[in-house]
């Protein structure tokens, strides 16, 4: 393999599923993306086709290769980086998926957070997993599946199907199937599902049995980068080491750089995750924030992060495109939003999944309000683009709470980040610079770096550090002032989402 120059990784991804294929300066040299159906049972219901998602995967890889003019022999090895949480059961004999899979944004789970919760309280499993109970986490989506899907418990208790998020869907297919496919995750993944403890890296059978999850349907945790195995011969990347798994959060945290204690980055797409370097400390927090395990490379120690999730940012940005049709593309909100000064009044706080860090509330839904007969599209516009930057100033009050040190800047990256006036706007209502990378797929990225430390493609964690280019910061320019309040403005906004739901 002495001509392999290049490193691949599969970001599997809320909307799309995409391959990139990455140099050894860490430069993207092609890119293949397929998006898939978005499942809307009924409100609140969100689901994938893992089918679909698993043809689309195959279909990237053979997208990426040919438009590099690459042969599987020039790629060193292949990292899997995913949307967490997102949870498929499948039968280990045919392969088939017992059901959709339940996306991390669904919150059809709220009845057996609710039960679980009735003994102990919201954090009765928080020293252990780092996670309040919530819908968000895969534990209660893989209870509801055996709860709810005909014969599925005994099939379960049987020992025919399995579990996983989409890194081990994608690696037990790349690997084989039902013929030989490896049945594994890292535990970057596993830290999100309730299930696992931050400790041991092991699961907990004491919160499985609570959960009524028979151990048998979870994957082997290993680490986040290391050989796991290797992509079947016949078939794309046949023969391929898969060597990184790295959630996608967790991979934009390693591909940004953000490898010592206090270095931190957020990411702008679907939702927003702040995710904040913590070293080999677990550091539990007091102030909403979830903590998961950043990576584990190979041996090394585990390295853990504190973690602001915000379900909603920029699929604001398309419901405004997809349910109200006020502009044609994501990007053209800037343009609108620029027809006016400012909100006008107007705060828009987007609690369509509840809200996540630092609420946890799954009782409340979306608001906007400050409403008067002056304000217009513009205005509403702006008001979507500030709902981003406000829930990320709340996050980051909490972990500067948390961590005691506050941030002094904040790496950025996501498809938000090419809106200019949301970035500006973001160091105004947080007080500090706003920076991003001239790789802004970060992602896609620390999964490579996670596959290519495996197999000696990259050397160190330094190499990852060198790769590291800035390529523009906005400073803040709001006065003191104006900035606290509009974020007092915002905090009273929160409160009129609450208790929303019965
Ligand atoms: P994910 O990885 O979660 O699928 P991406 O990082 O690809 O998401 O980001 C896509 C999101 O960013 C979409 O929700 C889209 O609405 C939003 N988005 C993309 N471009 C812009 C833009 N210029 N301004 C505001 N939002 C944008």
């Amino acid at each position: 393999m002495d001509m392999a120059s290049y490193v691949a990784a599969i970001d599997q991804g809320t909307t799309s599923t995409r391959c990139m294929i990455f140099n050894h300066s860490g430069r993207v040299v092609a890119v293949d993306q397929v998006e898939h159906r978005q499942i809307f049972p009924r409100a609140g219901w969100v689901e994938h086709d893992p089918e679909e998602i698993w043809s689309n995967t195959r279909q990237v890889c053979a997208g990426a290769l040919a438009k590099a003019d690459l042969v599987t022999s020039e790629i060193a090895a292949v990292g899997i980086t995913n949307q967490r949480e997102t949870t498929v059961v499948w039968d280990r004999k045919t392969g088939k998926p017992v059901y959709n899979a339940i996306v991390w944004q669904d919150t059809r789970t709220d009845s057996i957070v609710n039960e679980l919760a009735a003994d102990g309280g919201q954090n009765r499993y928080h020293r252990k997993t780092g996670l309040p109970l919530a819908t968000y986490f895969s534990g209660t989506k893989i209870r509801w599946i055996l709860d709810n899907v005909d014969g599925v418990r005994a099939r379960a208790e049987k020992g025919e199907l399995l579990f996983g998020n989409m890194d081990t869907w994608v690696l037990w297919n790349s690997t084989g199937g039902p013929d030989g496919g490896l049945h594994v995750t890292d535990p970057t993944n596993a830290s999100r599902t309730l299930l696992m403890d931050l400790e041991t890296l092991d699961w907990d059978t004491d919160i499985c049995a609570e959960f009524g999850i028979p151990t048998s349907m979870l994957p082997e945790i290993r680490s986040s980068s290391e050989v796991y195995g290797h992509f079947r011969e016949r078939g794309v990347f046949g023969g391929l080491p898969i060597a990184g798994i790295l959630g996608d959060q967790q991979a934009a945290t390693f591909g940004q750089a953000c490898l010592s204690p206090g270095e931190a980055k957020n990411t702008y797409g679907t939702g927003n995750f702040l995710l904040l370097n913590t070293g080999t400390e677990r550091v539990l927090s007091e102030n909403g924030l979830l903590t998961t395990v950043g990576y584990k490379i190979g041996g090394n120690d585990t390295v853990y992060c504190l973690e602001g999730s915000i379900a909603v940012t920029g699929s604001l940005v398309q419901w405004l495109r997809d349910n109200l049709g006020l502009i044609a593309s994501a990007p053209e909100i800037e343009q609108l939003a620029r027809t006016v000064d400012d909100n006008g009044g107007a705060y828009f706080v987007p609690a369509f999944s509840g809200l996540f860090a630092p609420h946890w509330r799954s009782d409340a839904r979306g608001a906007i309000v400050g409403l008067t007969r002056f304000v217009d599209r513009g205005h509403l516009a702006r008001a979507v683009l500030e709902a981003t930057a406000f829930q990320t100033r709340e996050v980051i009050e909490a972990m500067n709470a948390d961590s005691g040190v506050p941030l002094k800047s904040l790496k950025v990256d996501g498809g938000m980040v090419g809106n200019e006036l949301l970035m500006q706007f973001q160091a105004d209502i947080l007080g500090v610079p706003v920076i991003r990378p001239v790789v802004s797929e970060t992602t896609a990225l620390g999964a490579a770096y996670a596959a290519g430390l495996a197999v000696g493609f990259w050397g160190s964690e330094e190499d990852i550090r060198s790769n590291w280019a800035k390529d523009k910061q906005w400073d803040p320019l709001m006065p003191e002032e104006k900035r606290e309040a509009e974020y007092r403005q915002w905090q009273k906004a929160v409160t009129k989402t609450f208790d929303w739901v019965e």
